[in-house]
């Protein structure tokens, strides 16, 4: 984890409503570049639209929100601002990787077909040079040998680590999983959670919303308990899970640990 540089991610007061619903309420936070935060707190809290609002899914009504040093929604001309128009924000959302508890693959095409079908759509790569590519990432997630299945023939698990291996595919300077174990067996959490962590040993700059906390403590650098959209904690991981300073925090790791 570096300490210098421009976080991946800053978020200055973000908050977000849907009608009278606020569901962010300040959310002050920054991400560096190959740290690994974990996001945790209860239901409802906001966790997948502070997300979604770093991977311009949605919106933030108030406050700033910048990845990478630029912010989201706006490009600089001048010294103006001005609104990016929907193709400029599609080419922003390119840099990052969204995983999400249900994989959603494309069902008529192999997992070599998911995982090279943007590569090829968006990025214009070469399918010969996406097809490299694709094998490589398939062999890190550990499905080498799974190439030319289709995901009705995939374990949940092995969908996710191919769900993995298409975001890898678009070259992303962040990943964001939202609960990617949640909707899966037990017994196959851990082939996912093991390529989490290779990607973090690599040292990718990832946001993780988890209910894994044996994964946050081992492989966070930072822990972020939200409730009822703001931070109410934010540290060390192994501080949080330890000693956590608030009453709402205590409370909701006696329910989860
Ligand atoms: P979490 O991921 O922490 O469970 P969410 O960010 O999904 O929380 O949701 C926070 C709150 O916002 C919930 O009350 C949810 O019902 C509401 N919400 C989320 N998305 C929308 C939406 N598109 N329209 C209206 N309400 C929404
Ligand atoms: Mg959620």
């Amino acid at each position: 984890m570096t300490e210098t540089g421009t976080p991946v991610v800053r978020a200055v007061g973000v908050c977000k409503s849907y009608g009278r619903l606020d569901v962010l309420r300040g959310i002050d936070l920054e991400v560096a570049s190959g740290e690994v935060m974990c996001l945790i707190g209860p239901s409802g809290s906001g966790k997948s639209t502070f997300l979604r609002c770093i991977n311009h899914l949605e919106k933030v009504d108030a406050g700033e929100l910048y990845v990478d040093g630029e912010l989201v929604g706006y490009r600089k001309g001048g010294d103006k601002l001005y609104e990016l128009k929907e193709s400029e924000v599609a080419f922003k959302r390119r840099s990052i990787g969204m995983v999400f508890q249900r994989f959603n693959l494309f069902p008529h095409m192999t997992a070599l077909g998911n995982v090279i079908e943007a590569p090829i759509g968006v990025l214009g790569k070469s399918k010969a040079q996406a097809r490299a590519r694709g094998v490589e990432l398939l062999e890190q997630v550990g499905l080498g040998d799974k190439a030319a299945a289709y995901p009705n023939q995939l374990s949940g698990g092995q969908q996710q680590r191919v769900a993995i291996a298409r975001a890898l595919a678009m070259e992303p300077k962040l990943m964001l999983f939202d609960e990617p174990t949640s909707a899966l067996d037990p017994e196959l959490v851990g082939d996912v959670l093991a390529v989490m962590r290779d990607l973090a040993e690599q040292g990718m700059t990832m946001v993780v919303v988890t209910h894994e906390m044996g994964f946050a403590r081992e492989v966070g650098d930072s822990l972020v308990f939200m409730d009822e959209g703001v931070v109410v904690e934010h540290g060390h991981p192994r501080d949080v899970l330890t000693s956590p300073q608030h009453e709402r925090t205590k409370s909701f790791l006696s329910k989860v640990l």
